[in-house]
């Protein structure tokens, strides 16, 4: 990364000294990880152009933005619908909690016994390591699980922070009322924040932008479908975990050149494994940017992960495109109620349709097992590992249930237990 970016960083108030050992520890990682894979589509190069920029041009955009009066949105959950900042005339910003650098700054203030997704995204904001909080104008949260309901509470602290009240039994009338108000809450607070009128226009364009990412994606999916798989499911999790920061308009267009050099290997019988490699879908907790872990191990072990149920994969996707033609902001403000209560976390209950959703994915992407990923002390997965992996084995789905979280520690161990589930859908 250009060292022209050094002064911005500094004027963002980052601590250049710890941001400099976590760039210099990220490269290594990516080299081993991303770069070192064989038979790569191409079009990936985008992709590894924008993980080399990751806290240079993007940041360098948003404070251009900014400088011009722009306001950024950041959030951390599926639940806060990116169709209302974008109509705002704001940039969203996913936030990433997938690093273990800065779980110890967090652990100053929160509890150990956490989840690492929630420390690290604290530890973020707390170390001055993450240029993307430091140009959030706001940070949007939600009332998912617990744990981060009461993580925000100290980053507001540190952070101009909005919740989102989230009601935990979306599919009742009332939930669904409750969730209308609190989205015209929340469209009053970005019209506030933003000096900008939500208007029906400006909701169908950004319905329109956001239906086109979440189309492209699907597309992506699709392309997954195909033995031999034309596409490793670390390239594929990098573009959805890529999907959450970068100008959404940019995204579609490179993406679509990917999906097309997918489907010309999908032709021509190409892929990045041999056709008989044992088909993964990932089932479990979001893994945010750079959390490859799983991926990692899975596919040096032989195998190729063809699809993920989580937010950062087909929970994302589930939200189903919003009809642009809706005629009022009320009737925009009810297509998202609708289509945003169709997101199976397991932070909501019953959340039975969960299970059918992974059996879904099992049966369309022909996958021989599942890997349900469990996050140490996320208590909704970990309930809900036992409730899924019980019902993929009653209908004959080989399944295995891990939890883990961001250190290295536990990779030997994982590789051993990964290793032996992939045997096994060998024979
Ligand atoms: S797992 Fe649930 S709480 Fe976490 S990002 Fe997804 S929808 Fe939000
Ligand atoms: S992984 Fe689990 S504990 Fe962590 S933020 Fe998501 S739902 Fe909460």
């Amino acid at each position: 990364m250009s060292d022209g970016y050094r002064e911005m960083w500094k004027e963002l108030g980052l601590d250049l000294e710890r941001h400099d050992a976590l760039l210099a520890s990220l490269l290594p990682v990516y080299q081993e990880v991303y770069l070192s894979q064989k038979n790569r589509p191409k079009s990936m190069g985008y992709y590894d152009f924008v993980v080399s920029e990751i806290h240079g041009l993007r940041v360098k955009e948003l404070v251009d933005f900014r400088k011009k009066g722009g306001k950024v949105v950041s959030t951390f959950c599926l639940y806060v619908p990116e169709e209302l900042v974008i109509a705002a005339g704001a940039v969203q910003v996913g936030l990433c909690g997938g690093a273990n650098t800065t779980i110890e700054y967090a652990e100053r203030d929160l509890p150990r016994n956490l989840c690492p997704l929630i420390k690290s995204s604290y530890g973020f904001k707390i170390s001055a390591l993450c240029p993307y909080f430091a140009v959030s104008d706001l940070i949007v949260g939600e009332t998912t699980c617990d744990g981060k309901k009461k993580m925000y509470e100290f980053l507001s602290r540190h952070a101009p922070t909005y919740v989102v009240e989230v009601p935990h039994k979306p599919n009742t009338e009332h939930a669904k009322m409750l969730w209308f108000e609190e989205l015209k809450l929340l469209k009053d607070k970005l019209e506030e924040l933003t000096g900008n009128k939500i208007t029906v226009e400006k909701l169908r364009n950004a319905v329109n932008i956001v239906n086109e990412k979440r189309n492209v994606l699907r597309k992506l999916f699709e392309a997954r479908k195909a033995r031999p798989s034309p596409i490793s499911g670390k390239d594929a999790i990098l573009v959805t975990q890529i999907s959450f920061y970068d100008d959404p308009r940019r995204f579609v267009e490179k993406t679509e050149e990917l999906v097309r050099e997918l489907e010309e290997r999908i032709k021509n019988k190409e892929g990045v494994v041999d056709e008989d490699a044992p088909r993964i879908v990932i089932s479990g907790c979001p893994m945010a940017i750079p959390n490859w872990k799983l991926h990692h191990i899975i596919e040096s072990s032989g195998a190729v992960v063809v699809a993920e149920e989580s937010c950062t994969g087909s929970r994302y996707l589930s939200i189903e495109s919003i009809n642009a033609n809706a005629k009022s902001v009320d009737e925009f403000l009810r297509a998202m109620v609708d289509a945003y209560s169709n997101i199976h976390c397991a932070c909501f209950t019953p959340n039975d349709e969960r299970v059918n959703d992974v059996v879904k994915l099992v049966k369309e992407f022909s996958a021989d097992g599942v890997i349900h990923y469990n996050l140490h002390s996320c208590h909704p997965y970990s309930v809900e590992a036992n409730k899924v992996t019980r019902a993929l084995k009653e209908k004959g789905i080989p399944a295995i249930s891990i939890e883990t979280d961001y250190s290295q520690e536990d990779v030997g161990q994982l590789t051993t237990r990964v290793e032996a589930f992939i045997e096994m859908l060998k024979k």
